[in-house]
């Protein structure tokens, strides 16, 4: 029997997200979630997809990464797919932050673990939980080839006019402040099934990749390669996202700073968790923003327009960069599912060849998609991400040819 099977883990700080693909056709066997580990209220929740039945959830203390893990162990050899199965090909881990060290997926062994902790300095919320992740899979299955995928990766690519920041290069090399970009696997994912829509080569097309979720980022993908990305050092930079301002004046934080009185740890928390659309109007559920906006709510508005602003800016900003763009692809939460986002974003910018057409924008699926006019001279699309399908193909390729 050939092993065909990968399993995609994505651990957090108390929380494993999972999924088991078969690479034969890439389709998924099961997927579910362990929440709040480390507390007397955990929960795990394990839907059985091949299986077609309903899913399982059970609640009660999780200790720890290790203890979830051997949970989801269990559930998935209540389905004949264990851990131990001789049909697992290997572990694809998505790991937050791979510098500029990791430029691909790369097979785990202890001198990569050592680089991802080197690394924790500068994603210093989300490497220590990867990390906690790797090594319980580890231990659980020592033999199994396993391999961690960078958010951080595709983008490493970018030229260095648009990775460095303007400050002084001795400081920021001395603690590797440059912009790093995330959401890669997304961006990766999504500009090559952009080329596919077109019915293109990924080296022929330029394509910006407007990544809609509660986080938030754009990229400018020339030929498959990224030049650009809207985060920077982590994921603060750029759009305005469900909790997180995107780009303010730096000065922002002196001032809260030293007129404020607030501390360090107070302005993080204010821009990256209380910013953003919930900082506008309290609401960073874009569906419920539309709801308020209907009836007439003036705050919502704002915040749907401050939200669209920066869009359009990025937009704008990435066809300047490309030079010439093929395509924009709209991805993940928001961008799949609001049609009034989609064609705010690109009402007026006509002269940059954007347009949406109404019938084909209010048009919903999981497919990919075009909307705009036939005769536009830019494609726009709907392209829905899989994260975990680029992870466990990346994966699957690696371990592939390593053997
Ligand atoms: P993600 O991080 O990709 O899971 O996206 C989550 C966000 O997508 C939510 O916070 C909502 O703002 C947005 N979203 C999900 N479904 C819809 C929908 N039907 N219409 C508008 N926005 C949606």
């Amino acid at each position: 029997m050939t092993a065909s099977r990968v399993l995609v883990l994505n651990s957090g700080s108390s929380s494993v997200k999972y999924q088991l693909l078969d690479m034969r056709d890439n389709s998924r066997t099961a997927a579910g979630l362990v929440e709040r580990i480390g507390e007397r209220t955990s929960r795990l929740k394990h839907t059985p997809l091949a299986a077609g039945s309903g899913s399982r959830e059970w609640n009660g203390p999780i200790a720890d990464h290790d203890a979830a893990l051997k949970a989801v162990a269990e559930e998935l050899a209540k389905d004949g797919l264990g851990l131990d199965s001789p049909e697992l090909a290997a572990i694809g881990h998505r790991v937050v932050h791979g510098g500029q060290t990791f430029t691909r997926p790369t097979v785990i062994d202890d001198a990569v673990l050592a680089e991802i902790e080197r690394l924790i300095p500068v994603a210093p919320l989300h490497n220590p939980a990867n990390l906690t992740g790797i090594r319980t899979a580890r231990a659980l299955r020592p033999d199994l080839p396993q391999v961690a995928v960078f958010d951080t990766a595709f983008h490493t690519t970018m030229p260095e006019s648009a990775a460095r920041y303007a400050i002084d290069v001795e400081t920021a090399d001395a603690h590797r402040i440059r912009r790093y970009g995330f959401h890669g696997t997304s961006h990766a994912y999504v500009s090559r099934a952009t080329a596919e829509l077109l019915g293109r080569a990924p080296e022929e097309v330029n394509v910006i990749v407007l990544h809609l979720g509660n986080g938030a980022s754009a990229s400018a993908v020339r030929g498959g390669v990224c030049v650009d990305t809207s985060m920077g050092l982590t994921p603060l930079e750029g759009l305005v996202m469900g909790t997180r301002s995107g780009d303010t004046d730096p000065a922002v934080i002196f001032h809260l700073a030293r007129v404020g009185k607030m501390s360090i740890d107070e302005i993080d928390t204010l821009l990256n968790k209380r910013s953003g659309l919930v900082g506008l109007c309290g609401d960073n559920d874009m569906r419920e923003i539309r709801r308020r906006i209907d009836e007439g709510d003036a705050r919502a508005k704002l915040a749907f327009d401050i939200y669209v602003h920066r869009l359009k800016k990025y937009i704008g900003a990435y066809c300047a960069v490309l030079g010439r763009v093929d395509a924009v692809a709209f991805t993940a939460g928001v961008g799949e599912n609001s049609a009034e986002v989609r064609a705010a974003a690109v009402a007026g910018l006509e002269t940059l060849g954007l347009a949406v057409d109404d019938a084909l924008n209010a048009v919903r699926g999981d497919e990919p998609r075009l909307i705009s006019p036939p005769d536009a001279r830019v494609a726009v699309g709907v392209v829905p991400t899989d994260e975990e399908l680029e992870i466990a193909a990346q994966t699957y390729a690696l371990v592939e040819r390593t053997n």
